[in-house]
């Protein structure tokens, strides 16, 4: 018999037969949803025999809930994620004008899905300008909910502007502003920090992954990024003691002995399974992630930070096309899958794009449902697709002797080697 997903005393439960809603998306949605949802339930069916299986739940939103109920997000949409606990949606169109937030943006506030969960991973023989892209194994938490993303903005001239200036120049003794200044408020928070880099932590030792690293520019922001900085280690030392070695342990240890003892503890640290977490300014980072990136593993970031490694990453890797992701609250369970890129909606119908990000997106649910071995089938099947060179045109431009095939083809052959 179908059934929810419940969270039970921190534990996500899953029946065998679990309801799971999805969001079929906007422009080339529809053709990367139907070829993903084949994948998926072949995968399942294939591992557990029928003795598990999806219950698929359709629920609307963007241009297909607008022509339906003339909304853009049904409250019933909103309700059903809430209610089914894990969800996965293809992309969604943000209607242009004024007064619109847009519809991801909402589902995550309602949802409070407050960790942006991204692997990068390179698949053998996925085109990348890298000359080592098989050294980019990488997982990346960006928090999802604060930093300049919180909406706090005034326009230049505007009269919210004015007043803020003059509160800040006469309160608060800032340099004087010029009036013809915007202004836009960075909200860093100790909590929401923090529950960043728990989740960022526990899925290091989940996975036995050597380090975590917090990703910031502390240097300049030194009260919103610094502080993130200082919380994920203060986080680390104070919950994860036992299992984690941080820089700022290296570091006190090198001012009370040497050089030697520091290297030495980080080294038996290491040895013994922690978790190393550590910290790199953001610009640095982005360069690293090019000419070192097997010194990463998982990767702490705020929401802007965040935005901009993750496309930099995927694109070391084969770009968006193949670039998975979730947004998940690790308290309340709840966790909608999806696609990084939008709807390119130039492409849809055309049975032509690339559906591994969903797929991979897919791939991610049933591991956060504890359905691992179906989650292993469909990445071998994915790979042996792409080694085989059957791929979309996406890969097709940039390979040599590959063979062109189309959203639903690609489906077709992960199936067959799953
Ligand atoms: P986009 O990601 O939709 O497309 C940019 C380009 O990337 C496309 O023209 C295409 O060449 C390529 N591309 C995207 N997906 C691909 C795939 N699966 N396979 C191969 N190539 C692919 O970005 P955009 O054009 O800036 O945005 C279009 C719409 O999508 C906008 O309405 C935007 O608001 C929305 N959007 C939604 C989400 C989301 O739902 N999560 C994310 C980003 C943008």
């Amino acid at each position: 018999m179908a059934e929810k997903i419940t969270m039970v005393n921190g534990k996500l439960q899953v029946p065998d037969e679990p309801i799971i809603p999805y969001i079929e998306g906007d422009g080339i949605g529809p053709d990367i949803w139907k070829a993903t949802v084949r994948v998926i339930n072949a995968a399942v069916e294939k591992t557990y025999h029928g003795k598990r299986k999806i219950q698929w739940k359709e629920i609307l939103a963007g241009e297909k809930a607008y022509h339906a109920t003339g909304e853009w997000l049904p409250q019933e949409t909103i309700d059903a994620c809430k209610q089914y606990l894990v969800a996965i949606k293809g992309p969604l169109t943000t209607p242009v004008g004024e007064g619109f937030r847009s519809l991801n943006v909402t589902l995550r506030q309602e949802l409070d899905l407050y960790a942006c969960v991204r692997p990068v991973k390179w698949y053998s023989n996925v085109p990348s300008p890298l000359v080592h892209p098989e050294k980019v194994n990488m997982v990346i938490f960006r928090e999802n909910t604060e930093d300049v993303y919180a909406g706090i903005e005034y326009r230049a001239h505007s009269p919210e502007a004015g007043r803020l200036i003059q509160f800040l120049e006469k309160e608060l003794q800032a340099p004087s502003l010029s009036h013809d200044t915007a202004l836009g408020i960075k909200i860093i928070s100790e909590h929401g920090s923090k529950r960043l880099v728990r989740a960022a932590i526990q899925y290091a030792l989940r996975h036995r992954l050597p380090s975590v690293t917090l990703v910031h520019k502390g240097n300049i922001m030194k009260y919103t990024e610094g502080a993130f900085r200082q919380w994920g280690y203060e986080l680390a030392e104070q919950e994860f003691a036992e299992h984690t070695f941080t820089w700022l342990q290296y570091e006190r240890i090198k001012k009370e002995r040497n050089h030697e003892a520091a290297d030495q503890a980080m080294k038996i640290a290491a040895a013994q399974g922690k978790v190393i977490v550590k910290d790199i300014i953001a610009d640095n980072f982005l360069q690293q992630l090019l000419l070192n990136p097997q010194e990463f593993s998982v990767i702490a970031t705020m929401n802007l930070n965040g935005d901009y490694i993750s496309d930099a990453a995927a694109a070391a890797v084969g770009g968006i096309g193949i670039a998975p992701g979730a947004n998940i609250n690790y308290e309340t369970g709840h966790a909608i899958f999806e696609a990084t890129h939008g709807t390119a909606p130039q492409f849809a119908n055309t049975d032509s794009m690339n559906p591994s990000s969903l797929i991979l997106s897919a791939v991610m649910m049933l591991e956060y449902m504890g359905w691992n071995e179906a989650a292993r089938a469909i990445v071998r099947g994915l790979s042996t697709a792409i080694m085989r060179k059957k791929v979309t045109i996406d890969f097709y431009k940039q390979m040599s002797d590959a063979t062109l095939v189309h959203t639903s083809e690609f489906a077709t052959e992960i199936i067959r080697h799953l």
